[in-house]
């Protein structure tokens, strides 16, 4: 069983990306970075950066804390496919490999950068 974690972008989060869907069919169907799993994926969680690139740390502080006390593991965390539409086109400041090297250092996750393939 892969567990695993989704961060969204705040903004894009079910205002643009309406209810996740896109991701949602994309762990269905094992599609775009989900592929990447051989078992079958369980969600922990699913969350976002805070609205802020200042905040995705103390967030995952709070994830990683939430998940601790629920007994609740994962294994991987997916940087969603819009925080990297937002980094890439929309001049979003976040670094994604920062981010992925951060979360990596501090809890050890496993982190794929991106989401669904759409
Ligand atoms: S890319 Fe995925 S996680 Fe991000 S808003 Fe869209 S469906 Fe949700
Ligand atoms: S910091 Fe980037 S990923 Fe987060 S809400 Fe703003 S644009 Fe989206």
């Amino acid at each position: 069983m892969a567990k695993i974690g989704v961060l969204c972008c705040e903004k894009i989060n079910d205002r643009l990306c309406i209810g996740c869907i896109k991701c949602h069919k994309a762990i269905a169907g094992k599609l775009g970075k989900f592929a990447d799993h051989q078992d079958e994926i369980e969600i922990v969680f699913w969350s976002d950066c805070g609205g802020c690139p200042g905040l995705f740390m103390p967030k995952m502080v709070l994830i990683d804390e939430l998940a601790a006390q629920l007994g609740r593991t994962y294994d991987v965390v997916h940087l969603g496919t819009c925080i990297t539409k937002a980094v890439n086109t929309a001049a979003c400041p976040i670094n994604l490999d920062d981010m992925k090297a951060k979360i990596e250092g501090k809890w050890g996750k496993k982190v794929i950068i991106g989401t669904h393939p759409w």
